[in-house]
C-alpha cells in the first residue's frame, strides 16, 4: 500500500500546499510507494525545440516539446504533406492540380492569417 504523504511531492518530498510556492499546477500522484502530489518542477520537461520549461509537455518521437512547438510542428507536417501530395499531382495530372490547388492556397492562407501559424 502507498503511504500517503498528503500535500507533498512524491518525488522531490517538497509540501505543495497552498502558500508553498508549489501549490499551483500540482497534480495528484500515486507512484506505489507514496501517494500524494507532483509539484510542477518535477512534472516539467525542457522543449528540446525552444527551451521552454512547461508542464504541459508532449513527447513524440522521443522528442520532448512544449505545446506550442509540437503543435507548429503538426502545422508543418501537415502544410509538408499538402505540399507533396499537390507537387505530386501537378506531375500526374496537371489539370486537376490547377483546379484543386487555389483552394489549398486558400485554406493555408487562411489558417497562417487567422492563427499564429508555424511557431
Ligand atoms: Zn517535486
Ligand atoms: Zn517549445
Amino acid at each position: 500500500m502507498a503511504i500517503d504523504i498528503g500535500e507533498h511531492c512524491i518525488d522531490c518530498r517538497r509540501s505543495v500546499a497552498f502558500g508553498s510556492g508549489l501549490f499551483v499546477n500540482r497534480i495528484p500522484a500515486d507512484n506505489g510507494d507514496l501517494d500524494g502530489y507532483l509539484c510542477v518542477e518535477c512534472l516539467s520537461e525542457e522543449c528540446e525545440t525552444c527551451g521552454e520549461i512547461t508542464p504541459e509537455w508532449t513527447a513524440r518521437n522521443e522528442i520532448v516539446q512544449c505545446e506550442a512547438c509540437a503543435d507548429g510542428e503538426t502545422f508543418r507536417e501537415s502544410q509538408y504533406a499538402i505540399d507533396a501530395v499537390l507537387s505530386r499531382l501537378s506531375a500526374q495530372n496537371p489539370a486537376l492540380h490547377a483546379s484543386i490547388y487555389p483552394h489549398w492556397k486558400f485554406v493555408i492562407d487562411w489558417i497562417n492569417e487567422h492563427t499564429d501559424g508555424p511557431r
